[in-house]
């Protein structure tokens, strides 16, 4: 509670001293989690999950053995039950989590569906942790598909040292909405994914937004050499702008999805021999599109996914 007390007092100032013409500080998410917070905002509930990780197991084999508790079956006068989506048993709010009791959850689990999405989470359903990555906050390397923020994709593409990043731009690298143009109203950049921007050898803004000369443009504006695809690389030492972005409409060029250009793109690299990627993007639809054709390159490592969500959007 203090830490969570002292960060709200550290960034009451900076809203309040903010002015129309400001870069974004946060923007709010549909879904209730903050979807773009400052550089430097931490993921204040992280410390009290691995606390509650910490027992569950124990908690489980209990309930299993033992049955529910009488606390979990009192106040059926009082309508204040719940009952479980799938096999009904009415209990009170602390033992069913989001429409399932805890040993339905732990069943659908073992069975390989995700508990909260079901068919849904299909494909972003880990099997060898049985973890949905998109409801759990969960990241697997053996599935190659990972979760993080901008800082999260600065570390591991220094780590693996991927010949290629991919990156997505609405509400990855930019705070714009599908579609919109970065030069109409206040947008920013995550700073992290710029700085990588900045420094890798080649970069690609894979986006289904079309205006693509407005994303190269605001890339420029902040300091990055980007370009379209038919355009020559800046000389960049001269512009004094750093790196080498090409701005990717898959749409406007036609490909069937963002899978497909990234594994044409990997394909072609380095005349075809084992060039390595990292595609970055907040929607798990991107990432796991096309998964027969996505196979052999996840299987070989050769690239990596990470669903990319913004530190504080965690929970
Ligand atoms: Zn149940
Ligand atoms: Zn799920
Ligand atoms: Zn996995
Ligand atoms: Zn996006």
């Amino acid at each position: 509670m203090l830490s969570v007390m002292s960060e709200l007092l550290r960034w009451l100032d900076p809203i309040a001293d903010i002015r129309s013409d400001a870069s974004r500080l946060f923007v709010s998410g549909a879904r209730g989690a903050a979807a773009f917070v400052p550089r430097g905002f931490p993921d204040v509930l992280a410390r009290h999950r691995a606390a509650r990780g910490g027992h569950r197991e124990a908690m489980l084999s209990e309930l299993s053995t033992a049955g529910w508790p009488k606390s979990a079956c009192l106040g059926e006068e009082e309508k204040r039950l719940d009952a479980c989506q799938t096999c009904s048993v009415r209990l009170s709010k602390l033992w069913l989590h989001r429409g399932q009791c805890l040993l339905c959850e732990t069943k659908l689990r073992s069975r390989g569906r995700c508990p909260y999405g079901g068919a849904r989470c299909s494909r972003s359903f880990c099997p060898h942790d049985s973890r949905c990555i998109v409801c759990e906050q969960w990241s697997c390397e053996r599935c190659r598909l990972l979760r993080g923020d901008g800082e999260d994709v600065w570390q591991i593409a220094a780590q693996h040292q991927p010949d290629v990043i991919f990156l997505d731009f609405d509400r990855t690298l930019c705070t714009t909405k599908a579609g919109a143009s970065p030069l109409s109203g206040n947008h920013s950049l995550d700073s992290d994914l710029v700085a990588l921007c900045g420094m890798h050898q080649r970069v690609y803004i894979v986006t289904r937004n079309s205006r693509s000369e407005d994303i190269a443009f605001f890339l420029r504006q902040h300091g990055i050499s980007a370009r379209l695809k038919e355009e020559q690389a800046h000389a960049s030492e001269a512009s004094g702008l750093r790196g080498n972005v090409e701005v990717r409409s898959i749409k406007r060029e036609g490909f069937r999805s963002k899978v497909n250009f990234v594994l044409q793109l990997l394909a072609d690299s380095m005349g075809g021999s084992e060039a390595t990627g990292l595609f970055v993007d907040d929607d798990i639809k991107e990432l796991t599109e096309d998964c027969e054709a996505l196979r052999e390159v996840l299987a070989s490592g050769r690239l990596l996914r990470l669903l990319f969500v913004r530190s504080g959007g965690k929970e």
